[in-house]
């Protein structure tokens, strides 16, 4: 097991800045998730960690030791790639032991620990196969155990799931939550998909053009987002932003019309801002603080639950989530309140207002 420290860590390609100045410390044995847009930065954090990019500024220390120009293996971390990259002509026996092999261990001793990596991920039956006799979730349990047999004191992971099926990214989604409980290993991981940060991660680190948003627990991100970019990009569907104004004498008023207090709220103003509400925090009309009437455009309906797509009369779109008996239908005029509690104001700036 192993901490992981970045520092004032930058990198460039050419004169584009891809990371910048970037600090991050990630304790011994947690299991972090990057995630971000498309081109934020993530593969390449993950990347100079492994060693596979070079830092063009800043520190990297594994374990306290600093790591900015040590190998791979040096390192001692191991990353499980999203198309596996395993050799095409070795068995998966042989793919397995190949770096242990490399190390120039002893026969006997990589046969041991290649069968403990194939009991760990139960792919004993499959040993003498090549990879194109494989499932994809065979090949990913098989890159996986290419990694474990390395004994990492870091695993990183970079969208691992990612060429799986809906059922079997779910199932090796457990896996890989089974396999770090286990084992224990530091595990960093990189992903587009919410389900699999929220479920995966101790810690969630959002990034926005090479820059860290936040780091926090699921949790956190999910009810206390520090800016509009971390609440948007969090939670599916995403949470509304309705315009309006915060008044001096601290009530909310909304365009679509809805008047509230929010109840933890200790600035007032005269300014424009931004309320976050989640789709899923829509409640009756009695116990609401705020009230919104929209307009039904498409239902979508998940089997255990439907989410409203609507439009407010003010002329924005809004997503509630439906947990009324009878099903709603495009053009139906809805009611929707909120609890206050559950408004969160953003301002001009995109800065939360607390
Ligand atoms: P995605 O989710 O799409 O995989 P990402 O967050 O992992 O994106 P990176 O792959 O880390 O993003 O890329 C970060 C930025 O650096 C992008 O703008 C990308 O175009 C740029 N970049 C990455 N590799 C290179 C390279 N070898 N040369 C030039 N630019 C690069």
């Amino acid at each position: 097991m192993a901490s992981v420290e970045l520092q004032h860590i930058d990198k460039s390609y050419g004169s584009f800045q891809a990371i910048g100045n970037l600090n991050l410390s990630i304790e011994d044995g947690s299991f972090t998730v990057f995630v971000g847009p498309s081109g934020c930065g993530k593969s390449t954090l993950l990347r100079m960690i492994a060693g596979l990019e070079k830092i063009t500024a800043g520190e990297l220390q594994i374990d306290g030791r600093r790591m900015n120009d040590a190998d791979p293996i040096e390192r001692g971390v191991a990353m499980v790639f999203q198309n596996y990259a395993l050799y095409p002509h070795m068995t998966v026996e042989q793919n397995i032991g190949f770096s242990l092999r490399m190390a120039g261990m002893g026969k006997a001793e990589i046969e041991r620990n290649v069968a403990a990596a194939a009991t760990t991920l139960q792919i004993e039956p499959l040993m003498k196969r090549k990879p194109a006799q494989l499932s994809g979730g065979q090949r990913q349990r098989v890159a996986i155990g290419r990694a474990i047999v390395r004994n990492p004191a870091v695993f990183l992971f970079d969208e691992p799931l990612s060429n799986l099926d809906a059922e079997l990214r779910v199932s090796m989604r457990v896996e890989i939550a089974k396999l770090h409980r286990r084992i224990g290993a530091t595990m960093i991981y990189v992903t587009h998909d919410q389900t699999e940060a929220m479920t995966l991660a101790d810690k969630i680190v959002v990034m926005r053009a090479g820059k860290i948003e936040q780091i926090g627990t699921p949790d956190t991100l999910y009810a206390d987002p520090d800016n509009l970019f971390v609440a948007g990009f969090i939670g599916s569907p995403r949470m509304n932003f309705l315009d309006g104004t915060l008044g001096a004498d601290g009530l909310v008023r909304l365009e679509c019309g809805a008047v509230l207090r929010p109840v933890t709220l200790h600035a007032a103003g005269d300014i424009p801002i931004k309320l976050g509400i989640r789709p899923e925090h829509f409640v009756g009309r009695d116990d609401a603080g705020g009230a919104i009437d929209l307009k039904v455009d498409v239902v979508e309906n998940l089997g255990g639950t439907r989410f409203i797509y609507g439009t407010a009369n003010s002329g924005q779109p809004v997503i509630v989530e439906d947990r009324s008996e009878t099903a709603r239908r495009p053009g139906d005029t809805v009611t929707a309140g909120f609890p206050a509690s559950r408004a969160l104001l953003f301002g001009a700036d995109g800065q939360r207002i607390r």
